[in-house]
């Protein structure tokens, strides 16, 4: 069965997130793992874990995504920024080990103008300095579209990073559909050749998720802005054949396409008839 779900707020909990995920027939999600313009977590609520934990177990949720906050740039200019990237990362990751066995997915962060080779270098550092052998969640690099001074537009700039890092068994790569697009990886007329490209350059073994989007803009336009499945440039077949793809269709997709509820429950169940075939009786 397809693992599919999409972006949930997480102001209301964990609890509240699975069930509203079964709610829209979601088996995983993805949530910030606080405001994602930045600021203090919230609080963990043990018994809001817990009860989640059985209700997650009961409905059949498994690996879930958390997402860090789009102001955490380890590689920003600015010594305060960079702290705030430590600081953030460093509890982000202290929290998740409430919910041992999932994935934390970072945006690896701009240069802004000091150059790919430092901003590859700031990024290995941080993470160097903050994942340890006792964690139990394993770090996502995002595939960027490479708009401005990103990091990570390239597959070979990711590589270079998890090559920088010591305890790079703990990471992973999660692929935005919206951002290699936009980055210039034509999934639409040659998955297999980008799949390819993928798994020579960073090893496939290392995908562990999949941002499910449309793109408003064409190919290679480095934009980033997220459509509707169908409604923009990459297409629901193209994204049909993502998520039955042999080499991706275990893992799990994450929808984050401009949504209401229903919205997301109906991209869903589109992107559920294609891999399951329709809905027996
Ligand atoms: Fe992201
Ligand atoms: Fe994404
Ligand atoms: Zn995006």
């Amino acid at each position: 069965m397809l693992t599919i779900g999409c972006h949930l707020s997480s102001s209301k909990g964990y609890l509240s997130m699975g069930k509203t995920a079964v709610s829209i027939g979601a088996n995983t999600f993805q949530f910030f793992t606080r405001n994602p313009r930045g600021g203090n977590a919230k609080a963990i609520d043990p018994q809001d874990i817990d009860a989640y934990l059985a209700y997650a177990k009961e409905h059949g949720i498994g690996c879930i995504l958390a997402h860090a906050p789009y102001t955490l740039n380890a590689c920003s200019g600015d010594a305060a920024v960079r702290d705030f990237a430590y600081r953030a990362m460093k509890e982000d990751l202290e929290r998740m080990e409430y919910t041992p066995g999932n994935c934390y997915n970072f945006h690896p962060g701009s240069h802004v103008g000091q150059g790919i080779e430092t901003g590859i270098s700031l990024i290995s550092r941080l993470l160097n300095s903050i994942l340890t052998p006792e964690h139990h969640t394993t770090v996502l690099l995002e595939t960027m579209a490479g708009k401005g001074s990103e990091v990570g537009g390239r597959f070979e700039e990711l590589r270079e990073i998890l090559d920088r890092t010591e305890l790079s068994d703990h990471m992973g790569v999660c692929l935005d559909t919206c951002h290699v697009w936009d980055g210039g990886y034509d999934i639409v007329n040659h998955p297999d050749e980008v799949l390819t490209e993928f798994d020579r350059v960073i090893g496939l073994d290392r995908l562990k998720a999949v941002h499910l989007n449309d793109s408003k803009n064409p190919l290679g336009a480095r934009k980033d802005r997220h459509a509707k499945i169908g409604e923009g440039c990459i297409g629901t077949e193209a994204l049909a054949r993502v998520v039955t793809h042999p080499a991706l269709r275990d893992l799990p997709f994450y929808l984050e396409t401009p949504n209401e509820l229903d919205g997301y429950a109906r991209e869903i169940a589109l992107m559920r008839e294609r891999a399951d075939g329709p809905a027996s009786l």
